[in-house]
C-alpha cells in the first residue's frame, strides 16, 4: 500500500511528486524490504546501489591490470582510496532515500549522512586530483607548503558545505524561497570549483587555445577527455537538480519513473565514473615521473576530516532534531 503526498509530512515530499510514498513509522525491515517493491524512491536507491557495484567491479579491474613498477602498490592504494570515497558517497545517498521517510529523526539522520558522503567525497576527490591530475598537468614543484595549504582550505570548504546543507534542513521549510537553493548549492559548488579549477584551465588551454608547451602522453590525453566528461556530467546534474524537469510540467506524472531525481542520480554516478577513469589515466600517466607520495600524510588528513565531518553532523543532528520535531509536533518515538 502506498500513500499520497498529502498523507505524509511535507518534509518527506519532493516538489511535484504526488504519490508513491511508503508508510511512515514502520520497522526498519519494512524499508529494507521496500528495496524490492516499486515506490517513488526505488529508482533513486537502485541507481546508486548499481553504481556502487559497477565502481567496485571497476576498481578491482584497474588494480589487477595496474602495470607493475617500483611504486605500483602505493599507486594502487591511491586508486582504491579514490573509489572508497566515491562508493561511500553513493551508499550514503542510497541509505538516505531508503530510510528518510520512516520518522523525522530518521529523515534528519539519513540526510545528514548523505551530506557527509557528498562532502567526504569532495575531500578525497580533491586530494586525488591535486596529487595526480594537477601535478600531471602543471608540474607542481613546491609540494610541501602548497599541498598542506590546499588540503586545509579544501577541508574548510567541505566543512562549510556540510554545515550549510544541515543548516538549510533546519532553517527552511516549505514553500522554499530561492535563497534555500542558493545556500544549499553554494557549498558543493565551492568545493567542486576549488578542486576542478586547474583542470578547467588545462581543458581551456588544450581545446580552446592549444599551448605547445603542454605535451601530453596518451594517458594524459585520455585523462583530459574523462575530466571533460565528468565536468559535463556535474553541470548537467546541477541543472537537473534545480530544474525539476519533467515533473514540473506534469506534476504527479513521473512519481515512480522518470522524475528528475532519478536522472540526477544517474548523472552523479556518471560524474563519479568519469572522474575515476580520469584519475586512473592520470595515475598511469604520472607513474613514470617519480612523483613523491606521502600516503600516510594523506590518510591522516583524511581521517581528521572524516572525524570533523562526523562530529559536525552529530552536532547538527542534536540541534535540528528537537526543532524539526517541534515543528511537526511529533513525539520522540525511538
Ligand atoms: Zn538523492
Amino acid at each position: 500500500m502506498l500513500l499520497r503526498a498529502v498523507d505524509v509530512f511535507d518534509i518527506y515530499v519532493e516538489p511535484f511528486i504526488h504519490s508513491g510514498f511508503r508508510l511512515p513509522n514502520q520497522p526498519y525491515s519494512y524499508y529494507y524490504r521496500s528495496l524490492f517493491s516499486l515506490h517513488n524512491e526505488t529508482l533513486s536507491v537502485w541507481i546508486h546501489l548499481l553504481g556502487t557495484f559497477i565502481l567496485i567491479g571497476q576498481v578491482f579491474h584497474q588494480i589487477f591490470h595496474f602495470p607493475s613498477g617500483e611504486d605500483s602498490m602505493i599507486l594502487s592504494a591511491y586508486v582504491f582510496y579514490n573509489y572508497f570515497g566515491a562508493c561511500l558517497m553513493l551508499l550514503c545517498s542510497a541509505q538516505a532515500h531508503l530510510l528518510h521517510s520512516r520518522t523525522l529523526a530518521d529523515h534528519i539522520r539519513s540526510f545528514y549522512l548523505d551530506y557527509f558522503g557528498i562532502n567526504f567525497y569532495g575531500f578525497t576527490s580533491g586530494i586525488i586530483l591535486y596529487k595526480f591530475s594537477f601535478q600531471q598537468h602543471f608540474h607542481i614543484e613546491d609540494r610541501s607548503t602548497d599541498e598542506t595549504r590546499y588540503y586545509m582550505i579544501l577541508a574548510l570548504f567541505t566543512l562549510y558545505s556540510l554545515s550549510m546543507a544541515c543548516f538549510c534542513k533546519i532553517f527552511y521549510h516549505r514553500p522554499y524561497p530561492l535563497s534555500h537553493k542558493c545556500l544549499q548549492c553554494s557549498g558543493v559548488l565551492l568545493v567542486y570549483l576549488y578542486q576542478i579549477w586547474p583542470i578547467l584551465k588545462m581543458l581551456f588551454l588544450t581545446y580552446v587555445f592549444p599551448d605547445e608547451r603542454q605535451e601530453l602522453n596518451e594517458h594524459g590525453e585520455k585523462a583530459l577527455f574523462w575530466h571533460l566528461l565528468q565536468i559535463v556530467s556535474f553541470v548537467l546534474s546541477g541543472f537537473i537538480f534545480v530544474g525539476r524537469i519533467p515533473e514540473r510540467f506534469y506534476p504527479g506524472g513521473f512519481d515512480l519513473f522518470g522524475q528528475s531525481h532519478h536522472t540526477f542520480h544517474f548523472t552523479i554516478f556518471l560524474m563519479v565514473y568519469c572522474q575515476s577513469n580520469a584519475v586512473y589515466e592520470d595515475i598511469l600517466s604520472s607513474s613514470s615521473k617519480m612523483i613523491e607520495h606521502n600516503l600516510i600524510k594523506d590518510l591522516l588528513f583524511t581521517l581528521l576530516v572524516l572525524i570533523l565531518q562526523l562530529l559536525s553532523i552529530c552536532s547538527w543532528f542534536r540541534i535540528s532534531r528537537p526543532a524539526i520535531e517541534r515543528r511537526y509536533q511529533a513525539t520522540f518515538d525511538d
